[in-house]
């Protein structure tokens, strides 16, 4: 029998999971298959607290990233709650946030203050961001740039360009703004091969895994509930695209991970 991966998913809603009496069954199969850590993803409120509650029970398996995403664009969230949240133990990042103008650019202001909002409490905690990008790229960029300019913590953990759906331009663009680039199952898709030729250019010691479950399941489970025992098909992808052993891209994504997100290693 093949020795199970060492593997981290560096991108999780759980949230998905709690409503449906799943959560427990869905812990222990990524286990199973060898998904040592994971990064539960906050963007709300309700998501922040769930993230916080898990990283609390499974310390040494689950941190937390807390944040207010883009929906909340506009709004009047928590902002003095998410800064408590942010100081406790358990928490790895800032995230996820971003811009997004494929399904809300009517609010692109709005994203982009609150986006810079969260670069800002990032800089304050010194934590990572979790960065969520879709056709938005230059602004993206922009914001990343400044906050760049004014981190004052260590520049390997200035955060993740999370789920990378843009091509190899994109990706050279966003290793320059000093970010590293976490991969999802998209990559198992068919019509991804723009995906797949940044993935090529990716340096091994920015690279990430991710999930993003319970969406984007990836190849051969497309169409069902996705979950992070299945960040095992997201490495398989990214190993075969970059002609490398499965064995060493998990081995160096979990360093990786651990590194960008504060675990020991
Ligand atoms: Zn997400």
């Amino acid at each position: 029998m093949d020795t199970p991966l060492q593997l981290v998913d560096t991108h999780v809603h759980f949230d998905a999971y709690r409503e449906t009496g799943e959560l427990a069954a869905v812990l222990e199969r990524a286990a199973a298959a060898g998904v040592q850590r994971m990064i539960a993803m906050g963007g709300a409120e309700d998501g922040n607290a769930f993230a916080l509650e898990l990283a609390a029970a499974h310390p040494e398996r689950i941190r937390a990233a807390v944040g207010f995403d883009r929906h909340l664009a506009g709004q009047a969230p928590d902002f003095a709650r998410l800064a408590e949240q942010a100081a406790r133990p358990g928490v790895a990042a800032i995230g996820e946030c971003g811009l997004d103008y494929h399904y809300s650019p009517e609010t692109a202001a709005a994203q982009r203050a609150l986006f810079a909002r969260m670069l800002a409490l990032a800089r304050d905690r010194r934590l990572p961001v979790v960065v969520h990008s879709r056709e938005a790229e230059d602004d993206t960029l922009a914001l990343l740039k400044e906050h760049a300019a004014a981190w004052a913590g260590d520049p390997a953990r200035l955060g993740v360009l999370h789920c990378f759906t843009g091509g190899a331009d994109f990706a050279r663009r966003v290793l320059a703004s000093g970010l590293w680039v976490s991969f999802s199952g998209i990559l198992t898709f068919r019509n991804a091969d723009a995906i797949r030729a940044a993935a090529r250019i990716v340096p091994a010691d920015r690279l990430l895994v991710e999930t993003d479950a319970p969406y984007l399941a990836p190849e051969p489970h497309r169409g069902h509930k996705n979950e992070p025992a299945l960040v095992a098909d997201v490495a398989r992808a990214l190993a075969a695209t970059r002609g490398e052993p499965v064995e060493r891209v998990a081995e160096q994504t979990a360093r990786n991970a651990a590194h960008l997100f504060g675990w020991p290693t």
